[in-house]
């Protein structure tokens, strides 16, 4: 698998050339048909369009089942290609899709959201949500190429672009000091996407092809996660106005997760008011109050990255630098929280 960032035009032109496919099919939401689809239908041939509803409630087995019939009705044989182009519910939900259909066809990721650049296109994780419970089904398995254009973010609203964002500090925080002393230096508006993406698909792919299946390492990807995950569940409670993007919710859980890095003396005060200065900064604050942290820490304590009953929390222990692994205890999360609520 090759991550290729450049020029749609340019990329998907070379792949196709001298690949051979019997049909081609691709798998595009309601407004990547309408913002992003119209650059990929004048750079193939003759294939099938498949469209679902945009919208993470939407990633699960009943549409998928749609997008089986549809593949089925086509007549898709084995030795067919799936081009899903969206954000990570497209990847995540069309990438299984590919990989179960008659055993597995090749697909190819064109991410179109900052979120689905940075993190979602590169790991091979692929699944859909199941009975409540996020990302319950799913394989890994690798795309045949991921084509990266960042053109694509043209179209896309402030806050998706945001919620990516989170994903690049995190980037930073766990791997490259000096990136962020770069990104920290400069306003949301003024950061260099292109770079930023480039940076981020490189850290994450060096991180994965030396732990594929997160056993170890790849686990300090998860930082900010672990409580920022318990934040994005709870908010899924409240009605659609306060929903949280995931981004917001792990930039909260960075935050909280730096707090017990601090009280671990994993890290000094300086670096805690420097991450949490910068991510109030971009981000704001949670609308987290006292009443909601009973939730939150239960959420946090059910984290499925846990093992016999003990919180391992991947935490900073540096700038640029993380440990995984560490045990951390109620009383961490709960001082955490409220710490955070203020
Ligand atoms: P998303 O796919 O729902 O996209 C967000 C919104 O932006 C949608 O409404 C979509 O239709 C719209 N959109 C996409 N591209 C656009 C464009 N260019 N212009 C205008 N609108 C556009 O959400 P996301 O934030 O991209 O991804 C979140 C999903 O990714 C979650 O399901 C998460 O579990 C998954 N994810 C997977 C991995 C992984 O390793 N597989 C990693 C991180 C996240």
């Amino acid at each position: 698998m090759t991550v290729v960032l450049s020029p749609l035009k340019e990329s998907i032109s070379d792949f196709l050339q001298p690949a051979y496919y019997s049909k081609i099919v691709v798998l595009v939401d309601n407004n990547t048909r309408k913002y992003c689809y119209p650059v990929l239908k004048s750079l193939l041939p003759k294939h099938l369009l498949i469209t679902v509803e945009a919208g993470e409630q939407h990633k699960n087995l009943t549409t998928c089942e749609k997008i089986w019939q549809e593949m089925t009705r086509a007549q898709l044989d084995r030795h067919a290609l799936m081009i899903n182009l969206g954000g990570g519910v497209i990847g995540d939900m069309g990438g299984f899709c590919a990989a179960t259909y008659k055993r597995g066809i090749d697909f190819i990721q064109i991410p179109t959201t900052l979120l689905s650049q940075v993190d979602a296109s590169v790991g091979g994780k692929l699944g859909i949500d199941f009975q409540g419970f996020k990302n319950h089904l799913g394989v890994f398995t690798q795309p045949k190429n991921v084509f990266i254009d960042a053109s694509f973010l043209q179209t896309l609203p402030y806050v998706e672009m945001r919620s990516g964002f989170a994903e690049i500090v995190k980037h930073c925080l766990i791997a490259d000091a000096n990136k962020w002393e770069e990104i920290r230096k400069k306003d949301f508006e003024t950061q260099n996407w292109p770079d930023l993406i480039t940076h981020s698909v490189e850290i994450k792919k060096k991180v994965v092809v030396q732990d594929p299946t997160e056993k170890g390492l790849r686990k300090i990807l998860n930082f900010g996660h672990t409580i920022g995950h318990a934040v994005e569940t709870y908010f899924l409670s409240k009605p659609p106005k306060q929903r949280l993007l995931h981004g917001e919710a792990i930039a909260a859980g960075m935050v909280m997760e730096t707090y017990i890095a601090y009280r671990k003396k994993m890290v000094d005060l300086q670096t805690l008011e420097q991450v949490e200065e910068f991510i109030f900064s971009v981000f704001g604050k949670v609308a987290v109050t006292n009443a909601d942290l009973p939730t939150i820490i239960a959420l946090a304590q059910q984290d499925k990255k846990n093992r016999g009953g003990e919180l391992r929390f991947s935490l900073l222990d540096n700038l640029g630098s993380c440990a995984y692994d560490m045990k951390v205890t109620d009383a961490e999360i709960r001082q955490a929280a409220a710490y955070y609520v203020g």
